[in-house]
């Protein structure tokens, strides 16, 4: 008897149709003898609906009462699939994050899951239950309700099944797996049999969506293999593991693209040490992430420095800021948000050389103009204007040849090193 445990997106419970479509599936397990755990979002677009309607009280709203509003919309999942599964002759418990035992640290909207106290889900499951549990939320050892950042469902959903030991953890989505890129943006792109952990963190990290960087992270640490599928049809979906040499060897994985972020200029900063700490410590006191950073080449005595940070935090960002620039008598600063980013993830960059210069290139000869690169050991991000963010992602699509099984970089113009 297996334990699986099955996540369900919000377009996968959007309605009552599709509700009753999860609850035949979870049912269909059940009925194939294994003990089975659901974890599921909001509906449809609830949770864009929730923080619309908090913006329109508030441009700050305090984070602890943004997690109790956002919080309510896993919450209407649990107990309409509940009631799903007993129409149906089964039975079923909703379980919040907090019943399911799902602790987590006390940083509200980005919390972080710290343990799971899986023995409510065990009963329940002892007890012949399939045990319903809602995603994306938790509870601090204070009591207090969390929630774990846009597409928190996936931690959830894999926490759960290293918390329970699930013999398999899914996650249904609305597309047929992990795609070599937005299928929503390049419609020949591929879906990826397996990848690895290292190229899905990459992936997930420069906004390929589908499962949250965190869930990823989560999952690498405890070992648990996930598979990501689709929840309108029954093909196989993507497997995600530790690479072995059952996997395909590409050079490039995937293109990425996030248009979630915007960038910051601080001009005219002195320059001098300790300045960069000064700017970026009192963005981390904000709880302000930060993505990528340019200092430009000193000029008589000052430098520019600028960032990428994501939209959701841009409120707190310009505060910080703003008494930074002050305090350094720094001459001003600006926020761009119609920046994009579009990074190429490929395990085989590291042995190959001539990827950034094909990709450079490539984007060059479609008028892409760069205003800002950074590299990891498999993966090249460059920041372009949002409007050219479409057109972007197809012409590396096409140059590094994705949407065949091919080996593109073999035969790409050689360049010394990355
Ligand atoms: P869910 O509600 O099921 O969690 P999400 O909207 O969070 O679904 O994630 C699925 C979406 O991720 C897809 O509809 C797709 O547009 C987007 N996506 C972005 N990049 C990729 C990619 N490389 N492969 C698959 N999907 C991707
Ligand atoms: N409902 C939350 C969101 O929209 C969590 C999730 O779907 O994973 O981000
Ligand atoms: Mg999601």
């Amino acid at each position: 008897m297996a334990l699986v445990v099955q996540k369900y997106g919000g377009s996968s419970v959007g309605s009552p149709d599709r509700l009753m479509a999860v609850a035949r599936r979870l049912i269909a397990a059940k009925e194939r003898g294994d003990r089975v755990v659901a974890v599921v979002s909001a509906m449809g677009d609830v949770t864009d609906e929730l923080l619309a309607k908090a913006r329109a009280i508030s441009a700050d709203p305090p984070e602890r009462e943004m997690d109790m509003l956002l919080a309510t919309g896993e919450q209407v999942t649990i107990a309409l699939l509940a009631m799903a599964i007993d129409t149906l002759g089964y039975q079923a418990i909703s379980l919040t994050g907090a019943q399911a035992g799902i602790v987590s640290d006390a940083v509200h909207t980005k919390a972080r899951i710290q343990e799971i106290r899986a023995s409510r889900m065990m009963e329940a499951l002892d007890s012949g239950r399939i045990v319903i549990v809602a995603g994306f939320q938790g509870l601090t050892s204070d009591g207090e309700i969390t929630t774990l950042g846009r597409g928190g469902s996936d931690t959830t959903a894999v926490a759960v099944a290293a918390g329970l030991g699930a013999d398999v953890c899914e996650i249904y989505t609305d597309v047929d797996g992990v795609f070599t890129a937005d299928p929503r943006v390049e419609s020949s792109a591929r879906k990826i049999d397996a990848i690895s952990y290292e190229e899905m963190l990459e992936m997930a990290a420069t906004g390929a969506r589908v499962l949250q960087l965190r869930s990823v992270e989560f999952a690498r640490n405890h070992g648990v293999v996930i598979h990501v599928r689709s929840s309108f049809n029954d093909r196989e979906g993507t497997i995600v593991k530790e690479a072995d040499e059952t996997m395909e060897q590409a050079i490039i994985s995937g293109v990425t693209h996030d248009t979630s972020e915007a960038k910051v200029t601080v001009r005219d900063v002195p320059d001098r040490p300790g300045v960069a700490a000064e700017v970026f410590g009192r963005l981390a006191d904000a709880n302000v992430n930060v993505d990528m950073i340019i200092q430009n080449v000193s000029e008589a005595g000052t430098t520019d420095i600028s960032f990428t940070t994501p939209k959701d935090d841009l409120v707190r960002a310009t505060k910080a800021v703003r008494e930074v620039v002050e305090d350094l008598g720094a001459r001003e600063w600006s926020v761009d948000e119609s920046i994009a980013k579009v990074s190429l993830v490929g395990a085989g960059m590291k042995t190959h050389p001539g990827v950034a210069a094909l990709m450079f290139r490539s984007l060059a000869d479609a008028g892409v103009n760069l205003d800002m690169i950074s590299t990891s050991a498999i993966r090249i991000s460059c920041v372009i204007a949002a409007d050219q963010v479409d057109i972007a992602v197809r012409t590396l699509h096409k140059a590094f040849g994705l949407e065949e099984r091919s080996v593109v970089a073999e035969t790409s113009p050689a360049a010394p090193g990355r």
